[in-house]
């Protein structure tokens, strides 16, 4: 179902989607930061280099890194005005046509989202806290796929890392959106790289497949937990995951419930009452010791018939 990748078949692949290198104002060229990625586990990696003219409007050709255990999308940064508080966008877009043509003169970031969306993106409002995003801004943008919930980058150096009161506004609104959490890693001094990713369920791990499971919400993100499972088993919500301190699910605000492990002691499972979100929407968060987290995008118990697990 949308929002959840639990209910499917495939494996689980592990993807950072916006990143920069030397093609903008990264420090690692293209083959080096995708060489530290594949060292530390990860499956595939987008490079998303900023699209301005400064750099010549990059969508980074990454096809020579992609070998038998690891694959590349293409991506970029686009920017384009402006937000209410006068700020150009930051929209990150995955899987786009290497062609794709630069951003024109009167184009604004919503029309050049819409043209990404419509070239076959899958596209996300990055970092909203960082940089002041509002609600009537991406209002705008009215087919975005997610926001940027977790930007390893902007928790180094603002604390201003998490999109999650955004994205459950938006959700309150009755959007459909998705989650995801990136690095913005630029490997430029502050610890920005391997701090948050998205592990994406699909059949194989092609390009195609990788962007469609996006697309398609088939993804949880985390900083270290593993989220095995999320369904339905009679009248309640079940989650399984790794060894956690606590495992929480998010009604619209301010509905919620939770599962504390006793202290020095860890829980594997959660069950909570359908009941309790009033059959709107939910997510779940998995904590473990060290405080990483671990997010199911939202997910709507409306669609969810009894009996399906
Ligand atoms: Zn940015
Ligand atoms: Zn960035």
């Amino acid at each position: 179902m949308f929002g959840l990748p639990f209910d499917g078949s495939g494996r689980f692949y592990r993807g950072n989607i916006h990143c920069h290198s030397t093609n903008s104002d990264g420090r690692l060229s293209p083959a080096e930061v995708i060489a530290r990625y594949r060292a530390e586990g990860y499956d595939f990696l987008a490079l998303t280099d900023h699209f301005i003219e400064r750099y010549d409007y990059p969508v980074s050709d990454t096809t020579e890194f992609r070998t038998d255990g690891f694959t590349t999308l293409f991506g970029a940064e686009l920017h384009a005005p402006a937000l209410d508080n006068g700020q150009n966008w930051h929209i990150v877009a995955v899987g786009l046509p290497l062609d794709f043509p630069p951003t024109g003169d009167q184009e604004s970031g919503p029309e050049l989202a819409a043209r990404a969306i419509a070239a076959g993106a899958f596209v996300g409002i990055a970092h909203p806290a960082w940089y002041g995003v509002k609600m009537r801004d991406v209002e705008a943008i009215e087919d975005a796929h997610a926001i940027e919930i977790f930007n390893t980058g902007h928790q180094a150096d603002a604390d201003r890392g998490d999109g999650w009161y955004m994205a459950d506004l938006m959700t309150t609104e009755g959007r459909r959106i998705l989650g995801y959490a990136a690095d913005d890693a630029h490997f430029n001094g502050r610890p920005d790289h391997f701090g948050g990713w998205v592990m994406v369920q699909a059949g194989e791990p092609t390009p195609e497949a990788l962007l469609e499971a996006l697309k398609d919400g088939q993804f949880y993100s985390s900083q270290g937990p593993t989220i095995e499972h999320v369904g339905i088993d009679g009248d309640q919500v079940v989650v399984r995951c790794s060894p956690a301190s606590s495992i929480h699910a998010a009604g619209r605000p301010p509905l919620n419930r939770f599962v504390h492990a006793e202290p020095g002691e860890t829980v594997t499972e959660a069950r909570f009452p359908i009941v309790a979100f009033a059959g709107e929407s939910c997510r779940i968060t998995v904590v473990d010791e060290r405080g990483r987290r671990a997010w199911t995008n939202p997910f709507w118990l409306d669609a969810w018939g009894p009996g399906i697990g």
